[in-house]
């Protein structure tokens, strides 16, 4: 059956989310992309913590149910906005987990200037907070803007939000967030985080390109005869190198994250 192993690594990250209590009630859903229009998903009104192989329902690009006999979850329309502008995304996890969610309600910026530095090559420069919206149209519009040149979101008044090549990756950049916000939070007792330099960010913008990692990235490796691995999981692992001729091209597409980066 195809997607076998997709489903069953969906319904264990899906477990996840409940046993590390970043949800409540039915709260949290996760998908993943099994062929171009076609999405695997945790049906609505579903506790995480009883997912599995059977509940889960499939969905096209436009959300209709095209397996299984569950319904769709509310927000299954953030996620495809997300797989509609991003090609290179296969899977979005979605949670509430509580420092987190207790950023994005208080309307903290906490998270909006970086402070730890391997974590500018996993998620780049800031995590930015997705303004308040309704669900439905207007909160799908919201996220919009987002997507494009970011892996991970808060979303104001609500939780937080990841995507990523495989559902790995989108579940550790999730996880990565929520430890981020624990401890920036927890900083706060001690005069709260000391910031990077900005001198910093240039190195550390350039191992998170080498790395496959962040929109730079892929622009380059779209524009490379010998392709950069879009997916690298972490900062330590063998990195693949830039063609000579894309060099000046990543240094110019650095720059500009850079630029946005110390704009924003
Ligand atoms: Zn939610």
């Amino acid at each position: 059956m195809i997607g076998r192993g997709l489903r069953a690594e969906l319904v264990a990250v899906s477990q996840e989310l409940h046993r590390r209590g970043w949800v409540a009630n039915h709260d949290g859903n996760v998908t993943a992309r099994l062929a171009a229009d076609r999405f695997v998903a945790t049906p609505t009104a579903t506790s995480k913590r009883r997912i599995d192989d059977r509940n889960l329902i499939e969905v096209d690009g436009a959300g209709k149910v095209v397996g299984g006999t569950g319904k769709p979850f509310g927000e299954l329309g953030l996620h495809l906005v997300i797989y509609q502008r991003r090609d290179d995304v296969g899977a979005v996890v979605h949670a509430h987990p509580p420092y987190a969610t207790a950023l994005a309600v208080s309307g903290s910026r906490l998270l909006e200037r970086p402070f730890i530095a391997e974590a500018v090559v996993s998620l780049g420069p800031r995590v930015p907070t997705v303004p308040f919206a309704l669900p439905g149209a207007a909160a799908r519009e919201a996220l919009l803007p987002f997507v494009a040149e970011h892996d991970a979101v808060l979303i104001a008044n609500h939780g937080a939000l990841a995507w990523g090549a495989d559902l790995e990756q989108a579940y550790l950049r999730l996880e990565l967030v929520e430890h981020l916000a624990r401890i920036a939070t927890l900083a706060q007792a001690t005069g709260g985080p000391a910031y990077l330099p900005d001198s910093a960010l240039a190195p550390l913008l350039e191992a998170r390109s080498k790395a496959g990692l962040g929109k730079a990235a892929e622009r380059a490796a779209a524009a490379s005869p010998r392709p950069v691995v879009a997916c690298a999981p972490a900062p330590h692992s063998d990195v693949p190198t830039i063609a000579p001729g894309n060099r000046a091209r990543v240094a110019a597409l650095i720059r500009e994250e850079i630029v946005r980066a110390l704009k924003e």
